[in-house]
């Protein structure tokens, strides 16, 4: 059992900790103001509505409504419990829990299945290692791999290691450390044939590739093939924990260097990763063996806006590159494209041209959209041919009439009157009639690329709601931030509750949180709220605009829209009622009704 870890900890971790740095490790944020935006990891999301306040030390998301503080955030999205919670930004703010934490491990809420599949890869990772860098077995995959241009360090900086010629070696290591053989086909490490129900191993006299999630565990391995025989590179199932579609391989490592360089390098595989690592190029990632899918391209957009593609410069890597930049392009990255000579891949080109010459002449050089549409809409077409360069210049004016700064149509324009010696007027005339007949097009479609999202998406938080609503808002935000405010709004309730349920339960959880001799803290509260969605309100409400001087006639005019609230749903339950006693032909009961209604109507405060 996990032991408890004492409060006074957890206050100095949270007052030591800034909720800037720990989203930041996840999130791209930049600064607006007073706070940071970025787009929300909790949804998906082209324009960023995710908030989060360095001075409440909270975050809040206007379009999922998601929010809390440093520690509901790793619990949402890693999903931590609170002490996982805890023992992560105690490390990160290197303040010593002095506790066992050993049964903190990262993955402890997994299930014991999936937990059993991550062991199993981590074992297996380090035995394969083994066998390739340390034994006789694996001389000679190493030999190849180092005649392949593999360096020591990529070696062991991707644990890169070796499978046995042997139709059962993995099968009885695993059995033999109490591994259950069904699950571990599930996890793709086994084959069951057939014919006897019998194990044997997937991988064999192969080398091996571990792959990791976004948190560093390794969830399968691509084995490639020492000679010639397919397929060069066999990649595990899809598993409980493997998903192609979901997988970026090396994004575990990169994410820091992406963060940091604010680009990422896409390649097309892994191999073009690990040899651009060994180049110097390490905010390198690449989809697994599938073509880029959408939740590739978010994973991606979450941590950077700008990403260099870097595929193979034969006609399918073009074609696949050119696919890649619209999907990028439509989320809002700002796309360029490596162009490698020769129909070279990166691998090639490192190894015939050498690691500088591929930093400086390929990634730093590589093309802006506009220069790699110009040259892949020429692929294939004989443009000394008259129909062909016709065709030519009204696809690249498409694509010109796209381009969203005027400076730079211009600048396209004039590249190809003066390549096909053509009137700049009049390919002005019709790269302008283009854009409105697209315009026309697209008029019914959502705009891909909306900018100025912040100011638009700050005013969804200001909804309209009635007023009782807005008026118990605004007196929650105020109370959260005053005590004497707090006391005050109890004696002016005197016993009545707020008309929203969970402004009440808000409302009751902050008398709690001041009784237990809190002082005010937005940060501390949310961990004080059990309740998630209660928390995301909190969120909400903390992340109002409120004026900090609160006069006494705010206040007890956000109190009479309260307790008039109430006394207007009575007032219309009498209503019902006088009707009710008329249609009955009760006119004495009508009568006394209404008399209670105007009793009622009197009472409500001006
Ligand atoms: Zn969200």
């Amino acid at each position: 059992m996990a032991e408890r870890i004492p409060e006074e900890k957890i206050d100095q971790i949270r007052n030591s900790v800034d909720i800037v740095d720990v989203i930041g490790d996840y999130v791209n944020l930049t600064k607006q103001g007073r706070n940071y935006f970025g787009l929300c990891p909790f949804h998906g999301e082209n324009t960023p509505s995710f908030s989060v306040s360095p001075d409440k030390q909270i975050y809040h998301c206007f379009g999922c409504h998601a929010g809390g503080n440093a520690f509901s955030f790793l619990m949402d999205l890693e999903g931590f419990s609170f002490q996982e919670a805890v023992v992560n930004l105690a490390e990160k703010t290197n303040i010593p829990l002095d506790i066992d934490v050993s049964s903190h491990d990262k993955n402890v809420k997994q299930s014991p299945e999936l937990q059993q599949m991550y062991d199993a890869h981590e074992l297996l990772c380090k035995f394969y290692h083994h066998l390739l860098v340390n034994t006789k077995d694996g001389q000679e995959a190493l030999e190849y791999l180092l005649k392949r241009g593999f360096t020591m360090e990529s070696i062991e900086k991707y644990k890169i290691g070796y499978s046995l010629n042997s139709w059962d070696f993995v099968c009885k290591f695993l059995q033999k450390r109490k591994f259950p053989l069904d699950l571990m086909e599930r996890a793709g490490l086994l084959i069951k044939r057939e014919r006897d129900g019998n194990f044997f191993d997937r991988f064999r006299h192969r080398i091996m590739f571990p792959i990791h999630n976004e948190k560093g565990n390794i969830i399968a391995f691509s084995g490639r093939s020492l000679g010639e025989e397919d397929p060069k590179y066999l990649n595990s199932p899809e598993t409980a924990i493997f998903n192609k579609s979901k997988t970026v391989f090396n994004f575990n490592r990169a994410k820091k260097h992406i963060k940091k360089e604010q680009r990422a390098v896409l390649f097309e595989g892994f191999a073009d990763v690990i040899a651009a690592d060994a180049a110097g190029v390490i905010n390198g990632i690449a989809t697994m063996g599938t073509s880029l899918t959408d939740e590739h391209v978010q994973l991606i957009r979450k941590s950077t806006d700008h990403v260099t593609i870097c595929y193979d410069g034969d006609t399918a890597g073009i074609q696949a590159a050119n696919r890649a930049l619209d999907m990028l392009q439509s989320v809002g990255c700002n796309v360029r494209i490596a162009w490698l000579p020769e129909e070279l891949d990166p691998d090639d080109y490192i190894k015939e041209y050498g690691a500088e010459k591929f930093k400086n002449e390929v990634i730093e050089a590589s093309l802006t959209y506009m220069s790699f549409k110009m040259r892949y809409l020429r692929l294939g077409k004989r443009l000394n041919d008259e129909g062909e360069r016709l065709r030519y210049i009204e696809e690249v004016l498409t694509e010109i009439s796209r381009l969203t700064k005027a400076v730079e149509r211009d600048h396209y324009l004039r590249q190809i009157a003066s390549e096909f010696s053509l009137s700049l007027d009049a390919l002005q005339q019709q790269q302008k009639q283009k854009f409105y007949s697209m315009q026309k097009n697209t008029k019914n479609q959502p705009q891909s690329l909306p900018q100025e999202p912040f100011l638009l998406q700050q005013k969804s938080n200001n909804v309209l709601r009635p007023a009782f609503q807005n008026a118990e808002r605004m007196l929650l935000a105020h109370m959260m931030n005053n005590h004497d405010i707090t006391l005050k709004v109890q004696e002016m309730l005197s016993g009545n509750e707020f008309n929203v349920d969970e402004h009440q339960a808000i409302y009751t959880y902050l008398l709690a949180y001041y009784e237990s001799g809190y002082v005010p803290d937005t940060s501390n509260f949310m961990q004080f709220i059990k309740d998630k969605e209660l928390r995301h309100i909190v969120a909400d409400i903390v992340m109002m605009p409120v004026n900090e001087d609160f006069t006494e006639k705010e206040l007890s005019d956000y109190i009479k829209h309260v307790l008039n609230h109430q006394k207007m749903i009575k007032i219309k339950e009498k209503i019902h009622d006088e009707k009710e006693a008329e249609r009955q032909k009760d006119y004495a009961k009508a009568a006394l009704i209404a008399m209670e209604i105007l009793q009622l109507r009197k009472s409500l405060e001006k």
